[in-house]
Formats: structure tokens, C-alpha cells, sequence
């Protein structure tokens, strides 16, 4: 079974992905470190990020990985704390919007859903990467707690430069950021982390005993 959480940034998609792959003994499959760990990799070898050809083809040879620890690796470097800075938040979406780019993780999305039970969050799983998820969920939150629960995790920011790098990202992801027509959207801006969790899994609950 496929459960696909979409949603913008800051709208809690990763701790209820995480928490909910957890509790029902699912595989997690975090889409968007997979965009971030090329645009390291792309921002170290100092490609230009304008040019699609370029970095489809780093994306295709140095394909990211995931360890049992869900540490994320490419070009043979654990990425997973380099990828949570802020250079790396603004110029994701630069290297994301590039189509031959996606058509790359897309696949390799697939593949890495394809075997037993999966949770994968990203920005068009329900829509273009998993279709056929057996479950679909949409999160969402005011941008104001978006803003927020990122100064949390991005401590050493102030608050104007992140609430405006949080708008840029939400502008430029914008035509990946659709629901699904058949995803139940969960708006997360009241809800605890368990809250929404539970909703979740009762859904999933609910299609296990079709
Ligand atoms: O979810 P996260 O904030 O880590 O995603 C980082 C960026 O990766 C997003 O802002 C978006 O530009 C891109 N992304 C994407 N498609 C996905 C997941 C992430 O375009 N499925």
C-alpha cells in the first residue's frame, strides 16, 4: 500500500510522514531530500542551476540513496544535515521546476515505493508520482505557522527573511503543489502532530478493510 502525503512546506508533511510510518511499520520515502541532495551536489560541483540538460544528467549518475538509518547520501556524502540549510531551501525549487529532472526522481520515486508499504511525502505524489496511491492525503497550514514551525527548525533566521524565502518557495512550487482531486485534505494549523497522525491512519485503516 501507497500512502502519499502532499502539501507545502512547513505544513508538517515530514513528522507526521515519519510518525506515521512508525506506528503502522511502513517504509518512508522523503521525496523532497531527494531534490535537495542534487541541488547540493550540484551547488558544490558549481553547476549552473539554469540548465536542465546539466543537471538531469547528475541526477541520473549520482543517484540519492537512503541508509537503514534514513540518512541521505549521494556522490558517496551523508547529506542529511547539509540539505537542512537555508542556501539549500531557496535554490531547491530552482533545480526542481527543471521537467528532465523531475522525469529522473520521478522514476526513481517509483522504484523506491514500488516493494511492500510505503508512506512518501512530497509536493505531486497523489498526482503524477503515485496516482494509484491507495491513500491520499493533502496537508495544509496558515503560512504564518508554516513560517513558524521553520523558525523552529531553522534557528539563527530571522523571522522576516524566512516568512519571505517561505513565500518565494510557496510561489515558484505552486503548479507542483495541487491536491490530488481524491486526496482528503487535513488543514494542520490547530491539530497536534498525533492529531493528524491519527487521522491518517484511520483512513488507512479504512482502505485495509475494503
Ligand atoms: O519537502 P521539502 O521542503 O523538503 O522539499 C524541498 C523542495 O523540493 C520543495 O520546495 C520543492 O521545490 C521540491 N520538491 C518537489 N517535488 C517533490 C518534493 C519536493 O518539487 N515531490
Amino acid at each position: 500500500m501507497i500512502v502519499a502525503i502532499d502539501g507545502p512546506a512547513g505544513a508538517g508533511k515530514s513528522t507526521v510522514a515519519r510518525a506515521l510510518a512508525e506506528r503502522l511499520g511502513f517504509r518512508y520515502l522523503d521525496t523532497g531530500a531527494m531534490y535537495r541532495a542534487v541541488t547540493w551536489l550540484a551547488m558544490q560541483r558549481g553547476l549552473d542551476l539554469g540548465n536542465a540538460k546539466v543537471l538531469a544528467d547528475l541526477a541520473r549518475t549520482e543517484p540519492v540513496t537512503f541508509d537503514e538509518d534514513d540518512r541521505v547520501w549521494i556522490a558517496g556524502t551523508d547529506v542529511t544535515s547539509l540539505i537542512r540549510r537555508e542556501n539549500i531551501d531557496r535554490m531547491v525549487p530552482v533545480v526542481a521546476r527543471h521537467e528532465p529532472v523531475r522525469e529522473i526522481m520521478r522514476e526513481r520515486q517509483r522504484q523506491l515505493g514500488r516493494d511492500g508499504n510505503v508512506v512518501i511525502e512530497g509536493r505531486d505524489i497523489g498526482t503524477v508520482v503515485a496516482p494509484k496511491a491507495e491513500v491520499k492525503v493533502y496537508l495544509t497550514a496558515d503560512r504564518s505557522i508554516r513560517a513558524q514551525r521553520r523558525m523552529a527548525e531553522r534557528p539563527g533566521i530571522g523571522a522576516d527573511a524566512l516568512a519571505t524565502d517561505l513565500r518565494k518557495r510557496d510561489s515558484s512550487d505552486a503548479d507542483r503543489m495541487q491536491p490530488a482531486e481524491d486526496a482528503h485534505e487535513i488543514d494542520t494549523t490547530n491539530l497536534k502532530v498525533e492529531d493528524v497522525v491519527e487521522q491518517i491512519e484511520a483512513l488507512v485503516r479504512e482502505r485495509t478493510a475494503v
